[in-house]
C-alpha cells in the first residue's frame, strides 16, 4: 500500500490560562492509502486538534503535512480534497436529503446531470437511495448521519476525516453504525482517518489505532498488537482491562522472563514493544479474563477475595495479592449457570498461562 498522509514532526502550542501549552507534541505518522486508521485517547489528549491540522482548519506551531508526496502544509482547508464529517451532522434542516448531499457539487458549478448522478451514487452507497426527497427530521439519528457521510462522499476527497461521528447516537445505533461506516470504507477503498475516545469502537473498526496521552503517541498499531504487547501501562489499561502487578524482572529464557511478585515466581511473555531490563522494576500485564482459581498450581499467586460483581456473562473477582499491596486486582470468570459462586474472604491461588502475561518495562 502506497502512503497517502504522512506528518512529519507536527506540533501545535496554544496560549492557555495565560501559559503556554503543548496540545499535540511531536507527532509522526504515516497513513497508507485505503487504511482506516483511528486516534483513540481521553478527553484532552489532543486527537481534534491533530485532526483539525490534518484538515488545514488548524495550524501546525511546527512540522509538515505531506498529501500523496506533495507539501500541504500552507495549502488552506478547501483545496485540500479532503472531507469531514463532525460529530453533529450538521445538514441543512430546511433542505431535502438530494439537495443537502448536492450541495458541494453545486459550489463546484457541476452540471445539473453530473449532479443528479453523483448524488443518486452517493446515496447508493450509504444505503439510503430512497430517501432523497425527505427532509433531516424524517430520518432517524443514524439516517442522517449517513447522510452526512454521503455528502462527503459525493466530492470524492482523497481522505475522510471524521471526529467521533457517533457520539450523538444512542448505544445500539452506534454499534450498528461501527460496521456499516467500515463497511463503507472498505467497500469504496477509502482512507479513513477516525477519532474516538470509546476503545471498542476502535479495536473493532480499526485496520490501526494511535493511541494518544497528552499530546504524543503512546503507541502506534493494529488492534491486537495493542492488546497483546502494549507500549506502556496507559495502553494496557486503556485498551481493554489490565491488572498491573509490579515486580522484578528476575531473568530472561528466550520470549520469556521469571518475574517475581514479592515471595513469589512466576513466568510470562517478554514485552517487545518495551522490553524490561533484568535486575529492574517492571510490570506484569494480565488481563482478568485470563486469570483463573485454582489449588496447588504452577505460575500463580496466592491470593485472598475482596468482593465480587455479578455481571450477567461473568463474574468480575476483585482480591489482593497476599502479603503484597494494597492494590486490588481483577479476574473475570465466564458465568455457568450452577457454577460454585466464590465467598468473599476465600484465600487461594490465582494463576494464568505464561502466554497470557507480559512483562513490561516500568
Ligand atoms: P481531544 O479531541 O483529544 O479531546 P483536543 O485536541 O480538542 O482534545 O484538545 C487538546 C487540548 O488542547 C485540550 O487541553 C484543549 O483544551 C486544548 N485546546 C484545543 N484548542 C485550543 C485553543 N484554540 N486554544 C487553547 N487551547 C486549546
Ligand atoms: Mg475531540
Amino acid at each position: 500500500m502506497s502512503v497517502a498522509l504522512c506528518l512529519q514532526n507536527i506540533s501545535r502550542h496554544y496560549i492557555k490560562d495565560g501559559k503556554n501549552f503543548t496540545a499535540v507534541s511531536s507527532v509522526d505518522l504515516e497513513v497508507k492509502s485505503g487504511e482506516f486508521l483511528t486516534f483513540l485517547g481521553p478527553s484532552g489528549c489532543g486527537k481534534t486538534t491533530t485532526l483539525r491540522m490534518i484538515a488545514g482548519f488548524e495550524t501546525p506551531s511546527s512540522g509538515e503535512i505531506l498529501l500523496d508526496g506533495e507539501n500541504i502544509t500552507s495549502v488552506p482547508a478547501n483545496e485540500r480534497q479532503m472531507g469531514f464529517v463532525f460529530q453533529n451532522y450538521a445538514l441543512f434542516p430546511h433542505m431535502k436529503i438530494f439537495d443537502n448531499v448536492a450541495y458541494g457539487l453545486k459550489i463546484r458549478g457541476e452540471s445539473k446531470d453530473t449532479i443528479k448522478k453523483k448524488v443518486h451514487e452517493a446515496l447508493a452507497m450509504v444505503g439510503l437511495e430512497n430517501a432523497e426527497g425527505n427532509y433531516p427530521n424524517q430520518l432517524s439519528g443514524g439516517e442522517q448521519q449517513r447522510v452526512a457521510l454521503a455528502r462527503v462522499l459525493v466530492l470524492r476527497p482523497k481522505i475522510i476525516l471524521m471526529d467521533e461521528p457517533l457520539s450523538n447516537l444512542d448505544a445500539k445505533l452506534r454499534l450498528h453504525m461501527r460496521t456499516e461506516i467500515r463497511r463503507i470504507q472498505k467497500d469504496l477503498s477509502l482512507t479513513c482517518l477516525y477519532v474516538t475516545h470509546d476503545q471498542k469502537e476502535a479495536l473493532t473498526m480499526s485496520d490501526r489505532i494511535m493511541v494518544m496521552q497528552r499530546g504524543h503517541i503512546e503507541q502506534l498499531g493494529t488492534p491486537f498488537d495493542l492488546y497483546d504487547d502494549p507500549a506502556s501501562a496507559f495502553v494496557a489499561d486503556f485498551i481493554g482491562q489490565a491488572n498491573l502487578i509490579p515486580g522484578i524482572l528476575e531473568s530472561k529464557d528466550g520470549d520469556f522472563g521469571i518475574f517475581s511478585v514479592g515471595e513469589r515466581r512466576v513466568r510470562a511473555r517478554l514485552g517487545k514493544q518495551n522490553p524490561p531490563e533484568i535486575g529492574k522494576d517492571a510490570l506484569l500485564v494480565v488481563r482478568p479474563e485470563n486469570l483463573s482459581f485454582a489449588q496447588g498450581t504452577e505460575n500463580s499467586l496466592p491470593v485472598k477475595l475482596v468482593n465480587r460483581l455479578f455481571e450477567g456473562d461473568r463474574i468480575d473477582y476483585r482480591f489482593k495479592i497476599k502479603n503484597f499491596t494494597d492494590t486490588v486486582y481483577s479476574m473475570g470468570v465466564s458465568f455457568l449457570p450452577g457454577m460454585p459462586i466464590l465467598e468473599e474472604g476465600k484465600e487461594l491461588e490465582a494463576t494464568f498461562v505464561p502466554q497470557a502475561g507480559v512483562i513490561i518495562k516500568k
